[in-house]
């Protein structure tokens, strides 16, 4: 089809004529800025392993705190995977298989996940929703004032491979991101069972220190063997549009969640 060219901008011109490898006709189209979809949402992650795998004294909990803030913030909640779906890679890699398939079993134990906390909460009228349902968030945000979704990012067999071994590279931590990212939500709260961020992992080390703030540049020169988010995160910070900060906070300690909504400074604050 001839498009009418009066009817296109300068940069529809070079778009709908030029290279889609020419790297100042794709450096242009950063030229006008996204919108936030949803700015007042937030988005929290809920840990897997951290939270969800210890049952209902750490779940309990938090479903009281999220309830206790219906109508007040509205919340994406996404779920991490967590024990079994370390236990399904190690089953899909001692079978010798790659990491598209252990991506596809990594995602059905999050939505499993996504799944109990929706049951916990469905009394409220909160759906549990697909990715292909995404388009319908706005109105259950806006009526029901929460959703539950899956951490993990929709990519089964498309997952790219990590730089060494087979674990898939963007899981839970990743996905929840992406979703505050591109719908420009207010926050991105990942809700673990430490307090932060630590100089190491705090259950392996004592000697351990809490870091309340920090940059992903001076995170990434830290080069810290073990990371309390999973590293693709750090990555993708680098070139947000919104989410330019991220905050961990400890979701075994009561009321955390809601002074994190409310803006307050409680456990770590990640920024670009
Ligand atoms: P999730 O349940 O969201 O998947 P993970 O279990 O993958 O969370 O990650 C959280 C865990 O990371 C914490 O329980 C902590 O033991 C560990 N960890 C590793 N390195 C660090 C660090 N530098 N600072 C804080 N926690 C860390
Ligand atoms: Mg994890």
């Amino acid at each position: 089809m001839k498009l009418d060219q009066d009817l296109l901008t300068s940069l529809g011109h070079s778009l709908v004529d030029g290279d889609l490898t020419d790297r100042d006709l794709l450096a242009r189209t950063g030229d006008t800025p996204n919108i936030r979809i949803l700015p007042d949402a937030c988005t929290l992650k809920i840990g897997g392993q951290s939270i969800i795998d210890r049952g209902r004294v750490a779940v309990f909990p938090i479903m009281d705190e999220v309830v206790q803030n219906l109508g007040k913030h509205k919340m994406i909640l996404c779920t991490g995977a967590g024990t079994r779906a370390r236990h399904a890679y190690s089953v899909g890699i001692d079978l010798q298989l790659p990491v598209g398939v252990l991506s596809v079993l990594g995602t059905f134990v999050a939505m499993q996940n996504a799944r109990l906390l929706h049951y916990l909460l469905a009394k409220y009228g909160i759906p549990y929703i697909e990715p292909s349902q995404f388009a319908q968030l706005p109105l259950y945000l806006e009526e029901r004032g929460a959703v539950v979704t899956r951490g993990m990012p929709p990519y089964i067999f498309w997952q790219r491979n990590p730089m060494a071994g087979r674990i898939p590279p963007h899981r839970t931590d990743t996905g929840s991101y992406l979703v505050s990212e591109v719908l420009g939500t207010r926050t991105m709260i990942y809700i673990k069972d430490e307090k932060g961020l630590y100089t190491a992992d705090p259950k392996k080390d004592p000697n351990a220190k809490f870091i309340p703030k920090i940059s992903v540049d001076e995170l990434m020169a830290m080069d810290l063997n073990d990371l309390v988010i999973e590293r693709p995160v750090l990555e993708m910070m680098k070139t947000a549009q919104h989410t330019k900060q991220i905050q961990i906070i400890n979701g075994l300690e009561p009321g955390l969640i809601t002074r994190a909504l409310n803006g307050e400074h409680v456990g770590t604050i990640i920024h670009v």
